[in-house]
């Protein structure tokens, strides 16, 4: 376990903005931080990252416990804030190089360092130019640039995606699966679930300063529905069709929607599997099938009465 969080509290007077949160995370994945406005996912980066004072819980990283080896662990810990975090006056190099500086790099060993993470970034060849020259997607790039440069075994990515063009999204979405490979841990937070969907392995979904559910995205649909909806076309006799389906095992409904069949169905791939052999068997000929699938949206939206982007 990378990170290993316990009843995590932080207070702001009256309101409890983090609840008790626990929380672990694996050396290895990305993992996704998500949840409505307010919810409590900035102070947990923030708590994570040693930026904020607590009122209660334990955070352990690298299996030693933050609050005795702070300054230790924040060495090889990164954060990509939301906000700009570098001088538009300077350009891409002098920036990097005054990152790399604060985490003590000096000599030649900053000198690569700077070059590894702008290339890395696809900003070297514009190097000696000035920040403020630079379009969002590329500031965006500098601002994680200017996080890597130390090399961090854990990065911390608040929203870093805000604002920027296609492309540059996903030059960052690949870089970042790219760090991954190369063994560095993130933790990622988004409004935009095809992100989630593109890089994360386990996704937690906070709401009131508590998780509220935890898992594979695979999982978090499945423990939201219960049942299958699929619909069906067929090239011919499709009242017949309605008639068998109606009867078949696990089917809750059939529906007629002109000519396209919907059905609902209880959530087990036998059934669907031995409606469609007796369809087959009867001589019923699918012209078009397709299965509605739950997704991402679908279970935010149901845990927390939200939608991800509001
Ligand atoms: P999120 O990042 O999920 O949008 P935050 O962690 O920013 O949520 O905020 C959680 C809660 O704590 C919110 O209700 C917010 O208003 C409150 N909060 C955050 N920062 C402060 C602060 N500095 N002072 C008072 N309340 C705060």
């Amino acid at each position: 376990m990378i990170i290993e969080v316990t009843n995590l509290v932080k207070k702001y007077k009256e309101h409890t903005a983090v609840d008790g949160l626990d929380l672990c995370i694996h050396e290895g994945e990305i993992f996704g931080l998500l949840g409505p406005n307010g919810a409590g996912k900035s102070t947990t980066m923030n708590a994570l990252l040693g930026l904020l004072k607590m009122n209660g819980g334990t955070v352990k990283m690298f299996g030693k416990d933050y609050s005795k080896h702070a300054r230790e662990i924040k060495r090889y810990v990164g954060y990509v804030p939301q906000e700009i975090a570098f001088f538009e006056t300077l350009n891409a190099i002098d920036n990097v190089t005054y990152w790399g500086r604060l985490y003590r790099l000096r000599g030649d060993e900053l000198d690569k360092a700077v070059q590894e993470a702008l290339e890395f970034t696809g900003l070297w060849d514009r190097r000696k130019d000035r920040a403020s020259t630079f379009s969002g997607g590329m500031k965006r790039r500098l601002n994680i640039a200017c996080a890597i440069v130390h090399k961090p075994r854990i990065l911390f990515m608040d929203e870093p995606t805000v604002g920027v063009d296609p492309q540059s999204r996903n030059s960052i979405l690949e870089s970042i699966k790219t760090m991954n490979q190369n063994g560095t841990t993130v933790i990622y937070t988004t409004h935009y679930m095809e992100e989630i969907e593109a890089i994360c392995g386990r996704v937690a979904i906070m709401d009131f300063g508590k998780i509220i559910a935890l898992g594979t995205i695979d999982e978090l649909i499945d423990s939201i529905s219960e049942e299958n909806r699929i619909n069906m076309g067929f090239v011919a006799n499709t009242e017949r069709a309605v008639t068998l389906i109606e009867k078949a095992q696990g089917v809750i409904a059939c529906n007629n929607n002109e000519g396209m069949l919907r059905i609902r169905m209880e959530k087990d791939e036998m059934y669907l599997t031995a409606l469609l052999e007796n369809l087959i068997q009867n001589g019923f000929k699918i012209k078009s099938m397709t299965l509605e699938k739950s997704n991402l949206e679908t279970v935010f939206l149901q845990l927390t009465g939200k939608k991800l982007r509001d």
